[in-house]
């Protein structure tokens, strides 16, 4: 897919430190000077100055309007996932962003609607990264529903529900697989589960196709602590999560190739 580049309306997101700053308001002025209009509102293309932390804030802000807004992230400190240029290379991004029509990737999401106890209330929520659910309480019980079925009685530290770009984030710190953001799927970790001759659990992180839903119950306690990306909130008297991959995609742009494998090897192997 190709964005032409008449009329483009551009937005910033800094992740606000002095060197995020002054970045912001270097590309703001090069892209102003090239006609590109700056509107933070209703933006074509988003640029993320920061880490990782700042394009999830960034796509948070956005989030209703993915169809029309492709993102784009610098990162000021170390490498990040999907902040992948660096300062020294904003004019030539600036360039890009103004002159050459650019492709865009779409990548999976992750869809989690909470249902509540009183009066049928529910809540939606897309993750680039995953949901986490833990307890306030103690251990985390859940019953563990895949496509309408019972598979297990978790019990444990929490659970993580995460998408293929978000499986290098806190799946990977759990043993979760690192998943190919062309596969359609979410992937289900467990955070220490307990396991021994009464309790029982896979143990194996699973990964779910498009159309299998994973539904959590909650078995004694309804109030937990759910995080979606950066965003972590006590929920009360929680009914269900459901989660599954979501109809809507995340759009980054593309101004060269940065294959997926590489943007692994290079993370955390070497670069
Ligand atoms: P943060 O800035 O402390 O980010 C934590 C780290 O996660 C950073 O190094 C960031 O570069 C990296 N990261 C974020 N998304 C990534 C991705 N998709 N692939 C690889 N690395 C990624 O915290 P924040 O800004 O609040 O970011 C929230 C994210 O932090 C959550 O979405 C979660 O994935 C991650 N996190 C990780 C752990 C863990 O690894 N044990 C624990 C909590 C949260």
């Amino acid at each position: 897919m190709k964005k032409k580049q008449e009329d483009m309306k551009f937005a910033i997101t800094s992740k606000g430190d002095a060197i995020s700053n002054a970045l912001t308001q270097k590309m703001k002025s090069y892209l102003l000077d090239f006609g590109l209009e700056y509107d933070e509102n209703q933006p074509d293309i988003v640029i993320s100055v920061g880490g990782d932390g700042t394009l999830l804030y960034a796509f948070h802000r956005y989030c209703r309007r993915l169809d029309k807004t492709a993102f784009v992230g610098v990162h000021t400190g170390h490498l990040g996932f999907y902040a992948d240029w660096v300062p020294e290379e904003i004019e030539k991004l600036v360039i890009a962003i103004a002159k050459t029509p650019y492709q865009v990737v779409e990548y999976p999401l992750l869809e989690v609607i909470i249902r509540y106890v009183n009066g049928g209330r529910e809540a939606r929520y897309l993750a680039l990264n995953e949901c986490t659910v833990k307890s306030v309480t103690g251990t985390l019980v859940m019953d563990v529903e895949i496509k309408g079925d019972l598979f297990e009685t978790f019990r444990g530290d929490g659970l993580c529900i995460s998408t293929p770009t978000g499986s290098t984030a806190y799946n990977k710190a759990l043993g979760g697989a690192i998943l190919h953001p062309s596969l359609e799927a979410i992937q289900l970790a467990e955070m220490a589960s307990i396991n021994n001759r009464v309790f029982r659990t896979i143990g194996s992180p699973l990964v779910l196709p498009a159309h299998h839903t994973c539904m959590l119950k909650p078995v004694n306690y309804s109030d937990f602590q759910i995080s979606i990306d950066h965003l972590s909130l006590l929920h009360k008297e929680v009914k269900s999560i459901q989660c599954r991959v979501a109809d809507e995609k995340v759009r980054f742009a593309r101004f060269r190739p940065f294959p997926f494998w590489k943007r692994v090897r290079d993370s955390f192997i070497t670069d």
